[in-house]
């Protein structure tokens, strides 16, 4: 299930109008946006219930933001969180279905599978706090390597998957990131001019081991280091690809054995 591109570029129109609008010299800030829109909001330690939680009582809206578990450096975790709440208050759809008293999911912020509404405001959350026009003049004319993306993740304040999957979205340079958990390829984004598309373990999902992401789950190594690979370890084609080199980069989250990778040429 995903978002068809038409509704992809509505939100993202909606979101980057809020963001100029609203922070126009500045960094996005979800806490005076909602301010200016008459939305309120706390932080709390709501246990393991929810990162982020949009309420509507007779035409009032309240964000409730979870501090739980978050360390106090992980600002881009609660600010994408906010702004995916304000994502329900601004889409109408999700406005309206709140008005009219069905709740919404609950919000997560880590990686799973979710349902359209909760991708809906995911995208909204990215769009704002990532608006593309700004990213597009940010990574303009600077080269594709990690610290491209971790200084970009501190210019906008976002995580670095969310920063990884914007520059994805925007085709700056083809990359291909791919989410390994218990050692098999779970999801995989890549940019449309990536050249390889089929993983070499393309029936069993099983992550390759003579690659960063396989050197964790099968030797327990976590390798900070940006790591040159064989393209044919982790891919097949139909061309002869012996011999062609390839970065990758892994991060490693601190929830649950995962690893993931980002692969560029
Ligand atoms: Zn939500």
């Amino acid at each position: 299930m995903t978002i068809d591109n038409a509704r992809k570029k509505e939100l993202a129109e909606l979101a980057e109008f809020i963001s100029i609008d609203y922070c126009p010299h500045s960094m996005v800030l979800p806490e005076l946006i909602a301010e200016k829109s008459g939305v309120t909001y706390n932080y709390g330690e709501y246990g393991d219930c929810f990162d982020g939680l949009l309420e509507h009582d007779s035409n009032d809206f309240h964000v409730y933001l979870n501090t739980q578990n978050i360390q106090s450096t992980d600002n881009a975790r609660l600010r994408f969180s906010f702004a995916h709440e304000l994502g329900h208050f601004f889409i109408d759809e999700h406005r309206n279905a709140l008005k009219k008293g069905k709740s919404l999911h609950k919000s997560y912020y880590r990686f799973q599978r979710k349902n359209i509404v909760e991708m809906e405001a995911d995208h909204f959350a990215s769009n704002l706090l990532m608006p593309t026009s700004r990213f597009k003049q940010a990574v303009q004319t600077r080269k594709f390597d990690f610290s491209l993306i971790e200084s970009l993740t501190k210019e906008f304040g976002t995580s670095l998957s969310a920063t990884l999957l914007k520059y994805i979205e925007i085709d700056a340079y083809p990359i291909m990131v791919v989410f390994s958990r218990d050692n098999m390829i779970e999801y995989s984004w890549k940019s449309n001019d990536f050249p390889y598309k089929y993983f070499i373990e393309h029936s069993s999902k099983k992550t390759p081991p003579l690659t960063v992401a396989g050197d964790y789950f099968n030797n327990g190594l976590k390798c900070d280091d940006t790591e040159i690979v064989e393209a044919s370890e982790w891919f097949s084609s139909y061309d002869d690809i012996r011999g062609i080199k390839l970065f990758e980069k892994c991060i490693f989250p601190n929830y649950g054995k995962i690893a993931i990778s980002i692969i560029w040429q």
